[in-house]
């Protein structure tokens, strides 16, 4: 119930001012194929899903359970707005591999718009996730194709009629900072989630961000890259004991009008210029929390379109397209449908 939730939290759902919309850019046809609510660049992966008691350590080899499936951020968050009921267009590279093949029949299956995605020279990305008994992960990736989608392979006319933008840092970061500079400028909600942890985001890309969606292990990284935090040395300990008002204000320190920061397990914590709040995660028993951040991403792009634009109303819903992904092996495939998700929060 998230008007009651709100009000126990003490703060009003704000909705996000409405950017103000440009003409449009004279390509734009009104063309029914370019319907697309949200549109998501970025990476397609095939996860290699290794499940063992127990993760091996340096020199020992250990029998494992293999599951492949469809996976890569932008592809799982693409996954997870289609199925929580939004018309989703995904825009990305694949290699000329039976890999790639796979991501169109995964997308076509599952209903994601999928007609923009580009074959490279190079192979399709491909992660080695091994998952064990705790539901823990360790991740290898190998990006591929996904390094090589350029500006020039995004159109812009989806761009141009989409609601919501989103990317991530797991394919070219030029692209990435190009589509969301154009995006924007159209008058699209643009949301960044910096992930991976590891990838290099030039900060400089924050310009063209609306909403910026970190985990924890991203903020603590984008905290000690930024002159403005102040703080070089600043840890995840650190951040879980900080006060809430403590934690809006290393938010704001970014200069981006809305930073949801995702707690795991404990939800979500919402920074917005003139309102912040925790919203609570949903109860449920984890058995592969690999992709959640990304059921998070897709969830929260699908409740804004839902919720007219309610941050708090979609973090809320976020939460919930999230925890019932943790609750299901594999990553894209794990992503739940809109019924399945409204009979959860009834
Ligand atoms: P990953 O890298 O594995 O995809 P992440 O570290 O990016 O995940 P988290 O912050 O761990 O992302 O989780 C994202 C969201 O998933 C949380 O904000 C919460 O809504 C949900 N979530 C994660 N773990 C649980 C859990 N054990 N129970 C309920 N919800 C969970």
């Amino acid at each position: 119930d998230v008007p009651r939730l709100l009000k126990m939290q003490g703060c009003q759902g704000n909705t996000l001012p409405a950017a103000p919309r440009r003409a449009r850019c004279c390509l734009h046809v009104e063309n029914p194929s370019m319907k697309a609510r949200v549109v998501i660049v970025g990476s397609y992966v095939q996860d290699l899903s290794f499940y063992v008691a127990e993760f091996a350590r340096p020199g020992e080899t250990l029998p494992a359970d293999l599951r492949p499936g469809a996976g890569g951020k932008g592809f799982n968050q693409a996954v997870a707005a289609t199925q929580a009921g939004v018309p989703t267009l995904f825009i990305g590279a694949i290699g000329h591999d039976a890999a790639g093949a796979g991501a169109r029949d995964f997308a076509r299956q599952h209903g994601v718009r999928a007609e923009f995605v580009v074959k490279k020279k190079e192979p399709t990305g491909v992660a080695s996730i091994a998952i064990n008994a705790a539901g823990q992960n360790q991740i290898l990736v190998a990006l591929g194709a996904n390094l090589a989608l350029h500006i020039r392979d995004v159109p812009i006319r989806p761009l141009t009629g989409a609601e919501v933008v989103v990317c991530q840092a797991e394919s070219d970061m030029k692209t990435a900072a190009h589509v969301l500079r154009t995006a924007r400028r159209q008058g699209a909600v643009t949301i960044f989630n910096p992930a991976p942890m590891h990838a290099k985001v030039d900060l400089a890309i924050l310009r063209h961000v609306e909403v910026l969606i970190p985990n924890e292990a991203e903020f603590v990284a984008l905290v000690n890259r930024s002159p403005r935090s102040g703080l070089k040395n600043f840890t995840t300990e650190a951040l879980l004991r900080l006060a809430p008002d403590r934690l809006h204000a290393l938010c704001r320190t970014f200069n981006v009008p809305i930073v949801i920061v995702t707690l795991g397990a404990r939800g979500c914590f919402v920074s917005q210029p003139d309102v912040y709040a925790r919203v609570n995660a949903h109860g449920v028993d984890a058995v592969d929390t690999t992709g959640a951040g990304d059921a998070f991403v897709g969830g929260f792009a699908a409740g804004l379109v839902k919720f007219n634009k309610n941050v708090f109303e979609a973090a809320h819903f976020a939460n919930a397209v999230a925890a019932l992904a943790v609750t299901r092996h594999g990553t894209a495939s794990g992503m739940p449908t809109a019924r399945e998700i409204a009979r959860f929060l009834r």
